[in-house]
Protein backbone atom coordinates (compact mmCIF):
# COMPACT_ATOMS: atom_id res chain seq x y z
CA UNK A 1 0.00 0.00 0.00
CA UNK A 2 1.31 3.95 -1.03
CA UNK A 3 1.98 5.57 1.67
CA UNK A 4 1.02 8.85 2.69
CA UNK A 5 3.26 12.31 1.03
CA UNK A 6 5.27 13.49 3.88
CA UNK A 7 4.73 17.49 2.75
CA UNK A 8 1.48 18.57 1.00
CA UNK A 9 1.19 21.10 -1.80
CA UNK A 10 -2.01 23.05 -0.31
CA UNK A 11 -0.58 26.37 0.44
CA UNK A 12 1.24 26.81 -2.79
CA UNK A 13 -0.53 28.09 -6.08
CA UNK A 14 0.01 27.36 -8.78
CA UNK A 15 2.80 29.76 -10.34
CA UNK A 16 4.71 28.95 -6.95
CA UNK A 17 4.99 25.04 -8.27
CA UNK A 18 6.34 26.43 -11.86
CA UNK A 19 8.91 29.04 -9.79
CA UNK A 20 10.11 25.89 -7.86
CA UNK A 21 11.11 24.13 -11.22
CA UNK A 22 12.03 27.48 -12.63
CA UNK A 23 15.17 28.11 -10.61
CA UNK A 24 18.06 27.87 -13.18
CA UNK A 25 20.88 27.28 -10.58
CA UNK A 26 22.51 30.43 -11.38
CA UNK A 27 23.44 31.08 -7.93
CA UNK A 28 23.02 34.80 -8.29
CA UNK A 29 21.04 34.83 -5.16
CA UNK A 30 23.30 33.17 -3.41
CA UNK A 31 25.80 36.37 -3.85
CA UNK A 32 23.78 38.77 -2.32
CA UNK A 33 21.66 36.89 0.75
CA UNK A 34 22.90 38.67 3.55
CA UNK A 35 22.28 36.07 6.29
CA UNK A 36 23.95 33.43 4.52
CA UNK A 37 26.87 35.79 4.36
CA UNK A 38 26.60 36.53 7.52
CA UNK A 39 26.24 33.15 9.10
CA UNK A 40 29.62 32.54 7.36
CA UNK A 41 27.89 31.09 4.47
CA UNK A 42 26.56 27.55 5.34
CA UNK A 43 25.04 25.90 2.35
CA UNK A 44 21.62 25.26 4.07
CA UNK A 45 20.69 29.39 4.46
CA UNK A 46 21.35 30.12 0.71
CA UNK A 47 18.24 30.70 -1.27
CA UNK A 48 19.14 28.44 -4.26
CA UNK A 49 19.66 25.53 -2.19
CA UNK A 50 16.59 26.08 -0.10
CA UNK A 51 14.48 26.09 -3.70
CA UNK A 52 16.05 22.79 -4.93
CA UNK A 53 16.01 20.60 -1.52
CA UNK A 54 11.67 21.89 -1.66
CA UNK A 55 11.65 20.75 -5.21
CA UNK A 56 13.61 17.99 -4.14
CA UNK A 57 10.86 16.85 -1.02
CA UNK A 58 7.96 17.79 -3.88
CA UNK A 59 9.01 15.19 -6.31
CA UNK A 60 9.55 12.74 -3.70
CA UNK A 61 5.93 13.17 -2.61
CA UNK A 62 4.32 13.95 -5.95
CA UNK A 63 6.79 13.12 -8.64
CA UNK A 64 6.07 10.75 -11.65
CA UNK A 65 7.76 8.34 -9.31
CA UNK A 66 6.00 8.74 -6.26
CA UNK A 67 2.60 8.51 -8.14
CA UNK A 68 3.65 5.14 -9.87
CA UNK A 69 5.22 3.75 -6.59
CA UNK A 70 4.21 5.41 -3.86
CA UNK A 71 5.71 8.82 -1.90
CA UNK A 72 9.59 8.07 -0.89
CA UNK A 73 9.48 9.16 2.91
CA UNK A 74 11.12 12.01 3.86
CA UNK A 75 13.59 11.51 7.33
CA UNK A 76 12.04 14.25 9.92
CA UNK A 77 15.50 15.16 11.18
CA UNK A 78 15.94 16.42 7.85
CA UNK A 79 12.42 18.16 7.41
CA UNK A 80 13.79 19.85 11.28
CA UNK A 81 17.05 20.95 9.84
CA UNK A 82 15.33 22.47 6.39
CA UNK A 83 12.93 24.41 8.83
CA UNK A 84 15.75 25.96 10.80
CA UNK A 85 17.30 26.92 7.31
CA UNK A 86 14.10 28.07 6.27
CA UNK A 87 13.96 30.66 9.14
CA UNK A 88 17.52 31.91 9.30
CA UNK A 89 16.23 34.41 6.26
CA UNK A 90 14.79 37.89 6.84
CA UNK A 91 12.36 38.17 4.34
CA UNK A 92 14.83 41.25 2.64
CA UNK A 93 13.63 40.30 -0.56
CA UNK A 94 17.39 40.94 -2.10
CA UNK A 95 17.01 36.99 -3.81
CA UNK A 96 13.41 38.20 -5.59
CA UNK A 97 15.39 41.15 -6.73
CA UNK A 98 18.41 39.17 -8.13
CA UNK A 99 17.06 36.21 -9.41
CA UNK A 100 16.85 36.04 -13.28
CA UNK A 101 14.05 33.80 -13.37
CA UNK A 102 11.98 36.56 -11.53
CA UNK A 103 11.20 33.77 -9.17
CA UNK A 104 9.02 35.87 -5.78
CA UNK A 105 11.32 34.05 -3.65
CA UNK A 106 10.04 36.27 -0.52
CA UNK A 107 6.13 34.55 -1.32
CA UNK A 108 7.72 30.82 -1.53
CA UNK A 109 10.00 31.09 1.71
CA UNK A 110 6.42 32.04 3.74
CA UNK A 111 4.35 29.55 2.14
CA UNK A 112 7.31 27.01 2.64
CA UNK A 113 7.05 28.54 6.55
CA UNK A 114 3.23 28.31 6.54
CA UNK A 115 3.80 24.74 5.49
CA UNK A 116 6.12 23.34 8.41
CA UNK A 117 4.31 25.54 10.66
CA UNK A 118 0.89 23.04 9.77
CA UNK A 119 2.84 20.62 10.07
CA UNK A 120 4.14 21.07 13.21
CA UNK A 121 7.91 21.82 12.56
CA UNK A 122 7.59 25.79 12.49
CA UNK A 123 8.09 28.57 13.25
CA UNK A 124 11.55 28.77 15.05
CA UNK A 125 12.39 29.57 18.59
CA UNK A 126 10.56 32.70 20.68
CA UNK A 127 9.02 33.01 17.33
CA UNK A 128 6.12 30.97 18.44
CA UNK A 129 4.59 33.27 21.16
CA UNK A 130 3.92 35.77 18.34
CA UNK A 131 0.42 33.81 18.09
CA UNK A 132 -0.06 33.57 22.24
CA UNK A 133 1.03 37.59 22.69
CA UNK A 134 -1.26 38.87 19.60
CA UNK A 135 -4.26 36.97 20.26
CA UNK A 136 -4.48 37.75 23.68
CA UNK A 137 -2.92 41.57 24.02
CA UNK A 138 -4.00 42.61 20.32
CA UNK A 139 0.17 43.19 20.55
CA UNK A 140 3.06 41.19 20.80
CA UNK A 141 4.79 43.32 23.98
CA UNK A 142 2.44 41.93 26.56
CA UNK A 143 0.78 45.34 27.08
CA UNK A 144 -2.85 45.90 27.96
CA UNK A 145 -4.24 47.71 25.05
CA UNK A 146 -5.58 50.69 26.82
CA UNK A 147 -1.74 51.29 27.19
CA UNK A 148 -1.87 51.74 23.64
CA UNK A 149 -2.52 55.69 24.41
CA UNK A 150 -0.21 56.29 27.27
CA UNK A 151 2.23 57.98 25.12
CA UNK A 152 -0.34 60.93 24.45
CA UNK A 153 1.12 63.47 25.43
CA UNK A 154 -1.63 66.66 26.74
CA UNK A 155 -0.47 68.84 23.75
CA UNK A 156 -1.15 66.49 21.42
CA UNK A 157 -4.76 66.82 19.97
CA UNK A 158 -6.18 63.89 18.28
CA UNK A 159 -9.60 64.18 16.46
CA UNK A 160 -12.51 61.83 17.01
CA UNK A 161 -13.12 61.47 13.34
CA UNK A 162 -11.00 62.78 10.57
CA UNK A 163 -10.56 62.08 6.62
CA UNK A 164 -6.43 61.20 8.12
CA UNK A 165 -5.93 58.48 10.26
CA UNK A 166 -2.65 57.60 11.55
CA UNK A 167 -2.03 54.22 12.47
CA UNK A 168 0.47 54.19 15.44
CA UNK A 169 1.55 50.42 15.47
CA UNK A 170 2.71 48.97 18.56
CA UNK A 171 6.28 48.98 18.45
CA UNK A 172 5.66 53.22 18.14
CA UNK A 173 2.50 53.30 20.88
CA UNK A 174 4.23 50.58 23.29
CA UNK A 175 7.88 50.88 22.99
CA UNK A 176 9.89 53.53 20.81
CA UNK A 177 7.46 56.05 21.34
CA UNK A 178 9.76 59.10 20.34
CA UNK A 179 8.68 58.04 16.92
CA UNK A 180 4.89 58.29 17.64
CA UNK A 181 5.34 61.53 19.71
CA UNK A 182 7.15 63.33 16.33
CA UNK A 183 4.62 61.81 14.12
CA UNK A 184 1.88 63.35 15.99
CA UNK A 185 2.93 66.42 16.88
CA UNK A 186 4.61 66.92 13.07
CA UNK A 187 0.83 66.21 11.86
CA UNK A 188 -0.79 68.96 14.62
CA UNK A 189 2.57 71.41 13.39
CA UNK A 190 1.57 71.40 10.01
CA UNK A 191 -2.44 71.33 10.78
CA UNK A 192 -3.69 68.25 9.39
CA UNK A 193 -6.33 67.42 11.47
CA UNK A 194 -6.08 63.25 12.53
CA UNK A 195 -7.46 61.01 14.22
CA UNK A 196 -6.03 57.44 15.62
CA UNK A 197 -7.49 53.82 16.94
CA UNK A 198 -6.33 54.07 20.14
CA UNK A 199 -7.26 50.90 22.26
CA UNK A 200 -9.14 49.78 19.35
CA UNK A 201 -5.81 49.30 17.12
CA UNK A 202 -4.77 45.68 16.62
CA UNK A 203 -1.40 44.37 15.81
CA UNK A 204 -0.57 44.47 11.93
CA UNK A 205 0.29 40.88 12.48
CA UNK A 206 3.42 41.61 9.81
CA UNK A 207 5.56 39.05 12.36
CA UNK A 208 2.17 36.41 12.26
CA UNK A 209 2.71 36.63 8.14
CA UNK A 210 6.52 36.88 7.30
CA UNK A 211 6.91 33.93 9.95
CA UNK A 212 4.27 31.67 8.30
CA UNK A 213 2.11 31.71 11.30
CA UNK A 214 -1.31 34.04 9.60
CA UNK A 215 -4.00 31.10 9.08
CA UNK A 216 -3.44 30.09 12.94
CA UNK A 217 -6.74 30.61 15.03
CA UNK A 218 -7.43 33.31 12.43
CA UNK A 219 -5.70 35.90 14.19
CA UNK A 220 -4.21 37.94 11.27
CA UNK A 221 -7.90 38.04 9.16
CA UNK A 222 -9.54 39.01 12.12
CA UNK A 223 -7.15 41.64 13.26
CA UNK A 224 -7.28 42.85 9.49
CA UNK A 225 -10.87 43.23 9.54
CA UNK A 226 -10.85 44.93 13.27
CA UNK A 227 -8.29 47.81 12.05
CA UNK A 228 -9.77 48.34 8.63
CA UNK A 229 -13.39 48.64 10.03
CA UNK A 230 -12.36 50.55 12.82
CA UNK A 231 -10.34 53.18 10.14
CA UNK A 232 -13.49 53.28 7.75
CA UNK A 233 -15.62 54.57 11.40
CA UNK A 234 -12.86 56.99 12.10
CA UNK A 235 -13.61 58.21 8.52
CA UNK A 236 -10.37 57.02 6.90
CA UNK A 237 -9.87 58.65 3.26
CA UNK A 238 -6.25 58.08 3.78
CA UNK A 239 -4.31 56.17 6.39
CA UNK A 240 -0.17 56.89 7.26
CA UNK A 241 2.17 54.67 8.59
CA UNK A 242 5.28 56.10 10.62
CA UNK A 243 6.42 52.27 10.62
CA UNK A 244 7.87 50.45 6.89
CA UNK A 245 6.51 46.82 8.62
CA UNK A 246 2.97 47.96 9.37
CA UNK A 247 2.84 50.30 6.07
CA UNK A 248 3.83 46.83 4.23
CA UNK A 249 1.32 45.24 6.22
CA UNK A 250 -1.25 47.21 5.20
CA UNK A 251 -0.64 47.91 1.81
CA UNK A 252 0.16 44.09 0.52
CA UNK A 253 -0.94 41.36 2.95
CA UNK A 254 -4.70 43.17 4.75
CA UNK A 255 -6.00 43.24 1.22
CA UNK A 256 -4.47 39.07 0.81
CA UNK A 257 -6.27 38.47 4.17
CA UNK A 258 -9.36 39.78 3.68
CA UNK A 259 -9.73 39.17 -0.39
CA UNK A 260 -10.90 42.51 -0.82
CA UNK A 261 -9.14 45.83 -1.91
CA UNK A 262 -8.87 48.30 1.08
CA UNK A 263 -11.34 51.33 1.56
CA UNK A 264 -9.33 54.53 1.86
CA UNK A 265 -5.47 54.84 0.74
CA UNK A 266 -2.43 54.33 2.48
CA UNK A 267 0.53 56.31 2.61
CA UNK A 268 4.08 56.12 4.46
CA UNK A 269 4.33 59.18 6.57
CA UNK A 270 7.52 60.11 3.91
CA UNK A 271 5.19 59.86 0.93
CA UNK A 272 2.88 62.29 2.85
CA UNK A 273 5.46 64.59 4.08
CA UNK A 274 7.05 64.82 0.47
CA UNK A 275 3.38 66.03 -0.81
CA UNK A 276 3.08 68.80 1.73
CA UNK A 277 6.98 69.59 0.71
CA UNK A 278 5.72 69.84 -2.42
CA UNK A 279 3.41 72.17 -1.55
CA UNK A 280 5.52 74.58 0.33
CA UNK A 281 4.11 73.53 3.41
CA UNK A 282 6.84 73.12 5.86
CA UNK A 283 8.36 76.38 7.75
CA UNK A 284 11.78 74.98 9.10
CA UNK A 285 12.58 76.62 12.44
CA UNK A 286 15.60 74.78 13.63
CA UNK A 287 17.48 73.66 10.84
CA UNK A 288 20.71 71.52 11.17
CA UNK A 289 24.02 72.55 11.43
CA UNK A 290 25.48 70.98 8.48
CA UNK A 291 25.74 67.42 9.33
CA UNK A 292 26.15 64.58 6.82
CA UNK A 293 23.20 61.68 7.43
CA UNK A 294 23.41 58.89 5.17
CA UNK A 295 19.91 56.71 5.06
CA UNK A 296 19.06 53.17 5.16
CA UNK A 297 16.03 51.81 2.86
CA UNK A 298 14.18 49.49 5.29
CA UNK A 299 13.68 46.17 3.17
CA UNK A 300 9.03 46.85 3.61
CA UNK A 301 9.48 50.05 2.52
CA UNK A 302 11.84 49.72 -0.29
CA UNK A 303 12.01 46.27 -2.17
CA UNK A 304 8.98 45.09 -0.96
CA UNK A 305 6.89 47.72 -2.06
CA UNK A 306 8.86 50.49 -3.94
CA UNK A 307 9.03 53.39 -1.52
CA UNK A 308 12.77 55.14 -2.42
CA UNK A 309 12.55 58.12 -3.39
CA UNK A 310 9.67 59.93 -1.08
CA UNK A 311 12.73 59.29 2.45
CA UNK A 312 14.94 61.42 0.36
CA UNK A 313 12.84 63.81 -0.58
CA UNK A 314 12.17 64.83 2.88
CA UNK A 315 16.07 64.22 4.14
CA UNK A 316 16.94 66.41 1.19
CA UNK A 317 14.63 69.32 2.35
CA UNK A 318 15.25 69.60 5.83
CA UNK A 319 18.24 72.64 6.25
CA UNK A 320 21.42 71.64 7.56
CA UNK A 321 21.32 67.77 6.31
CA UNK A 322 23.58 66.47 3.60
CA UNK A 323 22.69 62.93 2.29
CA UNK A 324 25.53 61.29 1.47
CA UNK A 325 24.80 57.41 -0.05
CA UNK A 326 26.28 54.07 1.53
CA UNK A 327 27.35 52.08 -1.96
CA UNK A 328 24.15 49.36 -1.66
CA UNK A 329 21.00 51.46 -1.89
CA UNK A 330 17.52 51.16 -2.89
CA UNK A 331 16.86 47.92 -4.65
CA UNK A 332 20.44 46.69 -3.81
CA UNK A 333 20.41 47.75 -0.45
CA UNK A 334 21.62 45.33 2.50
CA UNK A 335 19.26 44.36 5.13
CA UNK A 336 19.47 45.94 8.71
CA UNK A 337 19.16 41.82 9.77
CA UNK A 338 16.05 42.48 11.86
CA UNK A 339 12.78 41.18 9.80
CA UNK A 340 11.23 37.63 9.02
CA UNK A 341 11.50 37.22 12.83
CA UNK A 342 14.82 37.10 12.26
CA UNK A 343 15.09 38.96 15.47
CA UNK A 344 12.82 37.27 17.74
CA UNK A 345 14.41 33.94 16.36
CA UNK A 346 18.06 34.25 15.88
CA UNK A 347 19.08 37.59 17.51
CA UNK A 348 22.24 36.99 16.96
CA UNK A 349 21.86 36.80 13.53
CA UNK A 350 20.36 39.77 13.24
CA UNK A 351 23.14 41.36 15.65
CA UNK A 352 25.56 40.24 12.76
CA UNK A 353 23.88 41.72 9.86
CA UNK A 354 23.01 44.56 11.59
CA UNK A 355 27.08 45.11 12.06
CA UNK A 356 27.42 44.57 8.54
CA UNK A 357 24.92 47.69 7.79
CA UNK A 358 27.03 49.70 9.96
CA UNK A 359 30.07 49.50 8.63
CA UNK A 360 28.43 50.17 5.34
CA UNK A 361 27.52 53.66 6.77
CA UNK A 362 30.62 54.13 8.54
CA UNK A 363 32.33 54.06 5.44
CA UNK A 364 31.10 57.38 4.63
CA UNK A 365 31.45 59.04 7.88
CA UNK A 366 27.92 60.40 8.72
CA UNK A 367 27.11 61.74 11.51
CA UNK A 368 23.58 60.34 11.06
CA UNK A 369 22.54 57.06 10.00
CA UNK A 370 18.59 57.82 9.09
CA UNK A 371 15.95 55.08 8.34
CA UNK A 372 12.07 55.19 8.36
CA UNK A 373 11.69 52.01 10.65
CA UNK A 374 11.32 51.42 14.14
CA UNK A 375 12.24 47.81 13.60
CA UNK A 376 15.37 49.21 11.34
CA UNK A 377 16.15 51.69 13.94
CA UNK A 378 16.24 49.58 17.01
CA UNK A 379 18.55 46.55 14.87
CA UNK A 380 21.06 49.00 13.44
CA UNK A 381 21.87 50.84 16.90
CA UNK A 382 22.16 47.43 18.47
CA UNK A 383 24.74 47.14 15.59
CA UNK A 384 26.02 50.36 16.07
CA UNK A 385 26.46 49.44 19.82
CA UNK A 386 28.49 46.39 19.17
CA UNK A 387 30.99 47.71 16.74
CA UNK A 388 31.69 50.95 19.05
CA UNK A 389 30.14 53.76 16.61
CA UNK A 390 29.30 55.41 19.87
CA UNK A 391 29.59 58.70 18.14
CA UNK A 392 27.27 57.45 15.05
CA UNK A 393 23.71 59.02 15.64
CA UNK A 394 21.21 56.46 14.65
CA UNK A 395 17.44 57.82 14.09
CA UNK A 396 14.65 58.31 12.38
CA UNK A 397 13.40 60.42 9.02
CA UNK A 398 10.32 61.90 11.12
CA UNK A 399 12.46 62.58 14.37
CA UNK A 400 15.05 64.48 12.37
CA UNK A 401 11.69 66.14 10.57
CA UNK A 402 10.18 67.53 13.79
CA UNK A 403 13.66 68.68 14.98
CA UNK A 404 14.07 70.98 12.07
CA UNK A 405 10.47 71.65 12.47
CA UNK A 406 11.15 73.13 15.85
CA UNK A 407 8.95 70.35 17.33
CA UNK A 408 10.07 69.56 20.84
CA UNK A 409 10.93 65.62 22.12
CA UNK A 410 12.95 65.93 25.18
CA UNK A 411 9.60 65.23 27.07
CA UNK A 412 9.36 61.75 25.42
CA UNK A 413 9.96 58.71 27.63
CA UNK A 414 10.48 55.43 25.75
CA UNK A 415 9.75 52.27 27.06
S1 LIG B 1 14.94 37.04 1.41
FE1 LIG B 1 16.97 37.92 1.93
S2 LIG B 1 17.67 36.75 3.71
FE2 LIG B 1 15.98 35.58 2.76
S3 LIG B 1 16.98 34.13 1.40
FE3 LIG B 1 16.47 35.95 0.18
S4 LIG B 1 18.32 37.24 0.24
FE4 LIG B 1 18.51 35.70 1.89
S1 LIG C 1 18.81 33.76 -8.62
FE1 LIG C 1 16.85 32.70 -9.06
S2 LIG C 1 17.31 31.28 -10.74
FE2 LIG C 1 19.29 31.90 -9.86
S3 LIG C 1 19.77 30.31 -8.32
FE3 LIG C 1 18.69 31.97 -7.24
S4 LIG C 1 16.51 31.39 -7.25
FE4 LIG C 1 17.56 30.13 -8.82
Amino acid sequence: MKGEPSITVNNFTAVQLMELDACVRCGECVEWCPTYDAAGKPAGLAPRDKILRWSKYMNKSYGLRARLFGPKAIPEEEIEEFKNDVYGCTTCAMCATVCEMAINTVELWESMRSNLVKRGNGPYGKQGMFVKLIGEYKNPYMEDPKNRLNWIPDDVKIADKADIVYFGGCTAELKQTKLAFATARVLNKLGIEFAMLGEDEVCCCSALVRTGQYEIEDIARKAARQNVDGMVAKGAKTVVYACAGCFRASLVDWPRLLGEELPFKVMHITEFLEGLIKEGKLQWEKPFDNLTVTYHDPCHLGRHVGVFEPPRSVINAIPGLNLKEMDRIKAHQRCCGAGGGVKAGLPDLALKIAETRVQDALAKSPDILSSACPFCKRNLSDGRDSVGAKELVVEDIIVLTAEALGIRLDDCVEG
